[in-house]
C-alpha cells in the first residue's frame, strides 16, 4: 500500500495531467506552471489499459479521449499485456468494442521498445502488469514476469481510484518514481474530466 511509505505521492492536478497528455506543456512540467500549449507537438502517448478500465467500463471514454488527442497531433498507441484484466484478450475485446482500430493496439513484445521514446505512458486501471519490480527485485513475488516498461517513458500518469493494489496484492514501485503522477478517480469519470479539459484547451 502507498500508505506507510516514506515518500508522499501527491495526486496530480488535472490541468497538469492535461498539459502532459495534450503535449507542449511538458515544458512546464515540474515548474508549477501551466499554459495553453502552442501548436501541439508530435508527442507520443502510450495507453496501458488494465482491469480497472474494465471494471469502470471506461473504454468508450478512453477512445473518445484518444481521438481528441490525435486531432491535436498527438500519436497514441495502446499497449496490451497478455494477462491484463482477468482473462486473456480481455483488453483487446473491450477496446475493439469501443471502436479502437486494430492497428493502434500492440502486444507487449511489439511495443516494449517504444516506451523509451514515449512522452507519456498513461496507465488506466492497470497495476501488476506495469510493476517494474518484476524486472528489478528478486524478492518480489512477480519477479521474472514480463511487464510493460511504462517506467521507461519520460512521464507516467496512472489513473486509479486510490491506494488499491492489483490482483497480486503487492506494492507497485512504479507509483513511487519521480516521473510518475497519480490521477485519482474512477477511470470513466477521470477520463471524462480529461476529455472536458482537452476540449476546453482546443477552443
Ligand atoms: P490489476 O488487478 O493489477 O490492477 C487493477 C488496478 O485497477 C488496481 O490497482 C485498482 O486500484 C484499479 N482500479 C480498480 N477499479 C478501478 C476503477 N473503477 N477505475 C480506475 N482504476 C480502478 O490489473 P492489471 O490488469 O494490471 O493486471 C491483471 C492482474 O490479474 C495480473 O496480476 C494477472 O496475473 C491477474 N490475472 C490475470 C488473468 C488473465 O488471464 N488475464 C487471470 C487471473 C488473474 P484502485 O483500487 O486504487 O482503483
Amino acid at each position: 500500500m502507498l500508505a506507510g511509505s516514506s515518500r508522499t505521492v501527491t495526486p496530480v492536478r488535472l490541468p497538469v495531467v492535461l498539459g502532459v497528455i495534450a503535449a507542449g506543456a511538458l515544458l512546464y512540467w515540474g515548474k508549477g506552471e501551466f499554459e495553453k500549449p502552442g501548436p501541439l507537438a508530435e508527442e507520443k502517448v502510450v495507453i496501458i489499459p488494465g482491469y480497472g478500465m474494465a471494471v469502470a467500463g471506461a473504454q468508450h471514454k478512453v477512445w473518445e479521449m484518444t481521438k481528441l488527442l490525435e486531432d491535436t497531433g498527438v500519436e497514441v498507441k495502446f499497449a496490451i499485456h497478455p494477462v491484463a484484466g482477468r482473462m486473456p484478450g480481455h483488453m483487446n475485446v473491450l477496446l475493439a468494442e469501443a471502436g479502437v482500430p486494430y492497428e493502434k493496439i500492440f502486444d507487449l513484445e511489439e511495443i516494449n521498445a517504444d516506451f523509451a521514446q514515449a512522452d507519456v505512458a498513461l496507465v488506466i486501471g492497470a497495476n501488476d502488469v506495469v510493476n517494474p519490480s518484476a524486472r528489478t527485485d528478486k524478492s518480489s513475488p512477480i519477479y521474472g514476469m514480463p511487464i510493460l516498461n511504462a517506467d521507461m517513458a519520460q512521464n507516467v500518469i496512472v489513473v486509479k481510484r486510490g491506494k488499491g493494489t492489483g490482483y497480486s496484492g503487492i506494492e507497485n514501485a512504479l507509483f513511487y518514481k519521480d516521473n510518475t503522477r497519480l490521477l485519482y478517480g474512477s477511470a470513466q469519470q477521470a477520463i471524462g474530466e480529461v476529455i472536458q479539459h482537452v476540449k476546453a484547451m482546443s477552443v
